[in-house]
């Protein structure tokens, strides 16, 4: 007996979008980005799963690292944003960790530091995101400043794109050509792909890829229906179950402040799904869920700990399987709804939904 919200993962479906990831560049090495909590489908369940074929992962700090350090995790992790205080390094040290470093309080870190072996730095190069990262003038000084220091073993040259997921954006192409350029005075190793470019921009491909939203099933492109989607296999399934059934006439509004109001009798199921379990808030009347398969929509205001369906003309009685998305239900379709993309729902599900894991 237990309240009904239920997050299923599917370790195999995982497995299979790494296998897809990697096939785009066999030749190359594939990091699996599992931060925050690989998306929130479990960074040391998924880890384990794909430690015998992943050449890596890829998570944002150094929590998240010794998290799978300490869960026996032992492929090479590379920290997104490097270290935050000077006294990670000698965790990054210890445990052969790959840091990024992307500002010049890092850099000096390291020149000041003492390190018990030489460590590998990923040395970000902004070519367009501007977030983190040197400019190309500036990334020429930090990289010959990094090559004259013995504690430096090996720097690979890490940038990110903007706007991979768009195919028609010229960015991309621009991006490609800086750090091509750069890389002419700078030869290294090079880390450009995510999800997108890896899956649709062959040019960025180079030693490291960096798939994360694939390799849970979610394809970075826009509409439901691409050709990058059909390979994956959506890993994450939220689903609960309907606890009360009302029939409603016409004129009946239903939940916080009446936002829908039945224009014909309509039989409503509430189901123990809420903003607080992770649910978006934001979902407007007539987002698609899925009530023991059958396709129908959410009407009325998501409250904390419950929202509620239209059952008008459905198969379904009190404890009928309610899919929000998954398997049957793309998290793609899903997400323009709550005006949101895959990502945020993933990584929104709370510690109070029931955690299985499949595979
Ligand atoms: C999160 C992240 C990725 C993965 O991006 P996806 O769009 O999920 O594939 C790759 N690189 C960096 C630097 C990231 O922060």
């Amino acid at each position: 007996m237990a309240r009904a919200a239920t997050v299923t993962i599917d370790l195999d479906a995982i497995a299979h979008n790494y296998r897809v990831a990697k096939s785009r560049a066999p030749q190359q090495k594939a990091l699996a980005v599992i931060k925050a909590n690989a998306y929130g489908h479990g960074a040391v369940a998924v880890a384990h799963k794909l430690e015998a074929q992943a050449d890596g992962f890829a998570v944002a700090c150094i929590e998240e690292a010794i998290e799978l350090r300490e869960a026996g995790i032992s492929k090479p992790i590379v920290l997104l944003e490097g270290f935050f205080t000077a006294d990670e390094l000698d965790y990054i040290c210890r445990h052969n960790i790959y840091t990024a470093v992307h500002n010049e309080f890092q850099l000096q870190a390291i020149a000041d530091a003492s390190l018990a072996q030489p460590i590998n730095v990923w040395l970000k190069l902004d070519t367009g995101m501007h977030r983190l990262g040197f400019g190309p003038e500036e990334y020429k000084h930090a990289y010959q400043r990094l090559k004259a220091m013995a504690k430096v073993n090996s720097i690979t040259l890490l940038s990110h794109f903007t706007s991979a997921d768009d195919p028609d954006s010229p960015v991309t192409q621009q991006q490609i050509d800086i750090y091509n350029s750069v890389n002419r005075d700078c030869p290294s190793p090079m880390s450009f792909a995510n999800s997108a470019a890896t899956m649709r921009h062959s040019a960025a491909h180079h030693d490291w890829q960096r798939p994360g939203i694939i390799l849970y099933g979610s394809s970075p492109f826009k509409g439901d229906n691409d050709e990058v989607q059909a390979q994956l296999k959506p890993a994450m399934t939220l689903s609960s179950e309907v606890i009360a059934i009302h029939e409603l006439q016409a004129g009946d509004a239903v939940g916080y402040n009446g936002t829908w109001v039945c224009d014909k009798p309509t039989r409503v199921g509430t189901v123990a799904m809420g903003y607080a379990d992770g649910y978006p808030r934001q979902a407007k009347n007539g987002t698609p869920v899925l009530v023991n398969g059958q396709r129908t929509r959410i009407i009325g205001r998501v409250s904390m700990d419950m929202l509620t369906v239209d059952l008008t003309g459905l198969d379904a009685e009190l404890g009928a399987n309610v899919e929000f998305w998954g398997e049957n239900l793309l998290a793609n379709e899903v997400a323009p709804w709550c005006d949101t993309i895959s990502y945020t729902l993933f990584t929104g599900i709370s510690r109070r939904v029931h955690r299985k894991l499949k595979g």
